[in-house]
């Protein structure tokens, strides 16, 4: 029995332990599940689900069954990686680099566009009906709403990572009511949701014509922009009009834009290490998946030719046969260059692979401090986790143990962010 429901008796429902454990991704699968339900940003904690913990126990229990935050299970489950670069990256059916040919895509977007020229590829030449994605929100551009778009100019304006919490599983139902095939765009831990709705959802899982993800180091909560936006002079939140993150460029700069026309930016590198630092919620620091599993199709930044310059260009991993077979089609029909790659390439490009190593003795930590933390069948965490050592596994175990203390993590988020407004 879990600390709040001690002084009660009555037995928690194990999605409340998610939420009072800090397990909540804030993907939306509760929203879309529950009308009663609705995503709110906790600007030093992350967009969280109001209105769960009265829900009917059968509601619970079905939000629990596909929440990210009680269980992810690999699509690798039953396919032996046969060397460590196939281990950290997980299943692909093909990889390869490169970006949008379109030059306005690939110069607007995060890295090479790679996402947005596939999604405008499913409109244009597939004729899916639109794409659920996640846009600046305009009243408060210093957070994420879930958007979507039916055409090339929505997907552009609505390009380039947002490194504020976002929840577009919320927005399932639009695709669920299409008469028409869709596009959903999300991080590893929705498209991990989505993967988990659409096995009991027929007319969803139709309707999700591709499923695209990104790279994911974790999500900084939005007080984080905010801290970088004062850093370059904004102090007045209500006078921003606009903050981008990337994009006009690889890797782009973190831009702000306030009422009087007034512009600051910082470098990638400053801004992400000032959002990473301090502001990434628990669970991201407890996720195996960082690339992606669950999608279709998957893409990041391939760090490793940064040097070539100022134009993006992104490492794409086929999750599945249909998502190989798009990219074929769509570098065929002149949406994307591309050229092959490999595994051992991803993981020469992206120190977020080594994370998976570090996730066993981190979830014992949480464990033995009496938390809830997710299961992650299929991924073989003991066996990433074999790779660094005994000394590394307690120094990690240790740290992250001495930090559930220090910061208090047994108590409910809500606290923690009544304390830091
Ligand atoms: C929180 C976060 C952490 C990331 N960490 C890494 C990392 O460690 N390594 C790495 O290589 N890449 C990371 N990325 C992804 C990377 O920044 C690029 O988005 C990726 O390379 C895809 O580039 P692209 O040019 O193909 O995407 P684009 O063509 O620019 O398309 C990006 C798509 O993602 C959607 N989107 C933007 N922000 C969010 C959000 N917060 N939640 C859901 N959807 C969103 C947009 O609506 C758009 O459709 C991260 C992205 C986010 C949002």
């Amino acid at each position: 029995m879990s600390m709040r429901a001690m002084g009660s008796q009555v037995p928690e429902h194990p999605l409340d332990r998610v939420l009072d454990g800090r397990m909540c991704a804030g993907c939306g699968a509760c929203a879309y599940l529950a009308d009663e339900v609705e995503m709110v940003d906790l600007p030093h904690i992350g967009r969280r689900p109001v209105g769960v913990r009265a829900l009917p126990i059968m509601v619970k229990d079905q939000i629990y069954s596909v929440c990210p935050g009680a269980a992810v299970r690999s699509p690798g489950e039953k396919v032996a990686p046969s060397n460590s670069a196939e281990l950290l990256v997980g299943p692909v059916k093909e990889v390869w680099e490169g970006w949008a040919s379109d030059a306005e895509t690939r110069r607007g977007a995060s890295s090479g566009g790679i996402i947005s020229a596939l999604a405008t590829y499913c409109v244009e030449q597939l004729g899916m009906r639109l794409v659920v994605h996640t846009g600046m929100e305009k009243a408060e551009p210093w957070t994420n709403s879930t958007v979507v778009s039916s055409d090339r100019a929505g997907i552009l304006g609505n390009s380039g990572s947002r490194y504020a919490p976002s929840s577009p599983v919320e927005a399932l139902r639009e695709i669920e009511a299409s008469d028409r095939p869709c596009v959903f765009i999300g991080k590893p831990c929705d498209v991990a949701a989505v993967r988990e709705l659409r096995r009991t959802r027929p007319q969803l899982d139709r309707n999700l014509g591709l499923v695209l993800s990104f790279f994911c180091a974790g999500t900084p909560a939005s007080a984080g922009t905010l801290h970088v936006a004062e850093h370059l002079g904004f102090h007045d939140p209500s006078s921003i009009e606009s903050i981008k993150y990337r994009g006009d460029g690889w890797p782009g700069r973190f831009r702000v834009r306030d009422s009087a026309g007034e512009h600051g930016s910082l470098s990638y590198e400053e801004s992400w290490g000032m959002l990473a630092r301090q502001h990434r919620q628990l669970r991201c620091h407890m996720c195996p998946d960082g690339l992606g599993e669950l999608s279709d199709i998957t893409g990041g930044d391939a760090w490793h030719r940064k040097a070539e310059g100022g134009d993006g260009v992104s490492l794409v991993l086929a999750r599945t046969e249909l998502g190989r077979r798009t990219v074929l089609q769509a570098e065929a029909a002149g949406y994307l260059t591309l050229a092959p790659s490999d595994v051992q390439k991803v993981v020469d490009a992206q120190g977020l692979v080594a994370r998976r190593e570090l996730i066993t003795p981190r979830l014992a930590a949480l464990r033995l401090m009496g938390l809830p933390v997710p299961s992650y069948p299929g991924f073989r965490l003991w066996r990433a986790s074999l790779s660094i050592g005994p000394l590394k596994f307690v120094r990690e175990f240790l740290g992250t143990l001495s930090r559930a203390v220090m910061r208090g993590y047994r108590r409910p988020e809500q606290e923690e962010e009544k304390e830091a407004q």
